[in-house]
């Protein structure tokens, strides 16, 4: 059996997101990719990447009161190309950014207890 070793790296650094207006609801612009409002609940909205269903991307990103948690790397060419459109509405906020990655390949014969 192989197991591989994750490990989460949190960044945490001021930055700049943008909000354009969407057909119903407003888009969120990070990293040069869109997203959109999934779920609005206790001061905290969950946005999910515009690819979510065409390319099954999992990017996702937490909002709530200056704060910006984007969460895991998108697996698209990103969805915006300029960041001058007069339609962008910038905002500078506290981003927090998580990613994990592998540190580790391991051959093991076996396991002996599954850990979280
Ligand atoms: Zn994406």
């Amino acid at each position: 059996m192989r197991i591989q070793v994750f490990q989460k790296l949190i960044f945490r650094f001021l930055g700049t997101v943008y909000f354009k207006k969407g057909w119903k609801y407003p888009i969120l612009v990070a990293d040069m990719n869109e997203y959109n409002i999934q779920t609005l609940n206790k001061g905290r909205t969950r946005w999910t990447c515009r690819n979510y269903k065409k390319s099954k991307c999992n990017s996702i990103v937490y909002t709530y009161g200056k704060t910006v948690k984007i969460l895991r790397h998108h697996n698209h060419a990103p969805t915006i190309e300029r960041l001058d459109d007069p339609e962008l509405i910038s905002q500078k906020v506290n981003i927090i950014r998580e990613e994990g990655r592998v540190v580790k390949r391991v051959n093991v014969d076996f396991l002996i207890e599954k850990l979280d």
